[in-house]
């Protein structure tokens, strides 16, 4: 059986559904695979399946406490009828030679955010009953703005859990603030905390710690990216465009591809660093930054400083400073000691320095780039004019990183480049309307309406009727207040 380690603490060990159940280690670190050697698999093994039979390899791999039958009613239930593609990711070939698009947005609530939160409260429920834990669950969750709406829309009404969001006031768009706060279910919360997303995750962190039980059967566990049981749903995909490219005769059996990944909190880019571990033939890895180019900078430079300005950008769901997940790569690549030490430099000095060994190591897969928001949006309309492709504003930021990496020596030869496109246009209407030279002074239901006109692609349902549903959550508090909110809504 495979451990789960915490990263600040190799002597604590936990079964997968555990680590599940807990979210984050009681220390403060993540929970990881013991070691790599038990992830290998030969791929073909994993691709020669369709996407839930994907998953089921996937799961079984890294979920191994979960019998093979739970694994297989879990895939089930977390990808039928949720999805409005039947590929669940499709892959999508663009004008650009040896570019394609892998749409990660076709879920209930149109981000990458819903392949894992589709599947984690389901892997949550069944570790409860796996446990024998008769705690009720409560969800805290921050966010910058579209793992909200993924998590309330996966845990509304789900039996012994309850789910409190905490994003940043006046942080998200209009259209995700209206996700969140107009979300069903009598277990579900949304609160606005004044502050940016990294006071929010600092927040969530610290309550982990100050009151993981916060009253008598009430747990608090994690739906961010810090639950395993949310990366290991993502590893899925990287392995599907692998096969898509296959399908499609873009590449022979073997190449190695190139992922570009518009990254915040490095979760994303992690569950490839995980695919690349487990044999699939990933070439390299781009960390793809906006203006917050703090991890461009580290991993061009060894120096990890997030004493810097906070700017707000038009991708805002990687407007961060602190990638939790570097955490989990950082112990993989830097050993337990290191990486220990490099946290807690972070967290009392705001900064640290890799030794240039391990920034070489890291360096020898990863490559770090960041774009502006001008420069996402003069690739939204370049490529909108030339082969009517229309990409939201995160992935544009993906695509701009992907044209400077291909125009350096190490980005010049891959077989294939694979874009994530981590949302839907419709979601940042106002922004890609900007982008493409359009009037956006409407409100976000006219600028989507405005965008549909134009594109005459289908708005997805979940955004088209987010406009009409009755708001149900209006909180706003001060990030001092987050503990007694907690306190009273458990
Ligand atoms: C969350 C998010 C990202 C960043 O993903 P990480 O896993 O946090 O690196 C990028 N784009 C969109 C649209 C997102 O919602």
């Amino acid at each position: 059986m495979i451990n789960y380690i915490s990263t600040r603490d190799p002597g604590h060990k936990v079964s997968s559904s555990e680590a599940i159940l807990k979210g984050q280690a009681p220390d403060g670190g993540l929970y990881i695979p013991e070691s790599m050697d038990q992830i290998k698999k030969d791929y073909h093994e994993i691709i020669n399946n369709d996407f839930k039979g994907m998953a089921r390899a996937v799961w079984s791999i890294f979920f191994d406490d979960y019998s093979s039958d739970k694994i297989e009613e879990l895939v089930e239930r977390s990808y039928t009828g949720k999805f409005s593609s039947d590929e669940i990711t499709p892959l999508v070939k663009t004008g650009r030679e040896g570019a394609y698009v892998l749409e990660l947005y076709h879920g209930p609530t149109s981000a990458f955010k819903d392949v894992a939160l589709s599947a984690l409260p389901n892997l949550m429920t069944a570790a409860r009953s796996m446990n024998d834990f008769s705690d009720d669950i409560l969800i805290l969750t921050a966010t910058s703005g579209d793992t909200g709406s993924a998590a309330l829309h996966g845990f509304s009404d789900v039996p012994g859990t309850g789910i409190i969001v905490f994003y940043p006031y006046g942080g998200v768009s209009d259209t995700q603030r209206l996700q969140m706060v107009t979300a069903p279910g009598s277990n579900t919360r949304a609160v606005a905390v004044r502050g940016n997303f990294d006071d929010a995750q600092t927040g969530v962190k610290q309550l982990f710690r100050d009151i993981p039980q916060p009253k008598a059967g009430v747990s608090l566990s994690s739906a961010n990216s810090i639950n395993i049981g949310r990366l290991v749903p993502q590893i899925v995909y990287y392995f599907s465009a692998y096969r898509q490219l296959l399908d499609m005769g873009a590449i022979t059996d073997g190449d190695m591809v190139d992922y570009i990944v518009p990254t915040g909190n490095f979760g994303d880019i992690m569950a490839g660093y995980f695919a690349k571990k487990m044999g699939l033939p990933v070439g390299r890895l781009v960390c793809a930054s906006n203006k917050n180019d703090v991890l461009a900078e580290f991993l061009e430079t060894g120096h990890y400083n997030r004493k810097r300005p906070f700017h707000k950008t038009t991708s805002p769901s990687m407007d961060i400073l602190v990638s939790s997940n570097l955490e989990r790569l950082l112990y993989y690549v830097c050993g337990a000691d290191h990486a220990l030490g490099y946290m807690k430099e972070l967290s009392e000095n705001g900064e640290y320095t890799i030794s240039s060994e391990e920034l070489a190591e890291i360096r020898s897969l990863f490559t770090g780039l960041y774009a502006s928001d001008e420069e996402g949006a003069a690739a939204i309309k370049e490529e909108f004019e030339s082969d009517h492709y229309l990409m939201d504003t995160h992935t544009a930021i993906a695509w701009s990183c992907m044209n400077k990496y291909r125009d350096s020596e190490e980005g010049k030869d891959a077989a294939a480049y694979v874009v994530l496109s981590t949302a839907s246009p419709y979601k940042f209407s106002r922004a890609v309307l900007e982008a493409i030279g359009e009037d956006a002074s409407g409100t976000d239901r006219e600028n989507m309406e405005k965008l549909h006109k134009i594109t005459g692609a289908p708005v997805p349902a979940g955004l088209a009727g987010v406009f009409d549903r009755e708001v149900r959550h209006e909180d706003v508090i001060k990030t001092d207040e987050m503990r007694s909110y907690v306190v009273e809504n458990c």
